[in-house]
């Protein structure tokens, strides 16, 4: 009976030490997907756009940088019309 129970025993603990083991090796065998690298992709930093409001992060944008400020643009667009607006606003600069 208790050769029965140890041998039960047995068997529960090694399965177990096998499911601990799959689980650490199915972890260490997917780079990339592991939670551990995401973070730094997810937090990029939100730039908004001034031209047309958008929000996107910081490594999409286009950066200009005026008068020491740097500006944030979606596209190219935005940038050409932003910087055309803050020519024409400027007071007699010629
Ligand atoms: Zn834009």
């Amino acid at each position: 009976m208790i050769g029965l129970l140890r041998l039960l025993f047995l068997a529960v603990a090694s399965w177990f030490f096998l499911a601990v083991i799959r689980r650490l090796f199915r972890a260490s065998s997917l780079p990339g997907q592991g939670k551990d690298e995401a973070p730094e992709q997810i937090t990029a930093l939100l730039v908004q756009d001034p031209q047309c409001g958008r929000f996107l992060s910081e490594r999409d944008a286009l950066q200009i940088s005026v008068r020491g400020h740097v500006a944030h643009f979606c596209s190219q667009e935005c940038l050409d019309l932003y910087r055309k607006s803050r020519i024409a606003q400027k007071p007699t600069s010629k």
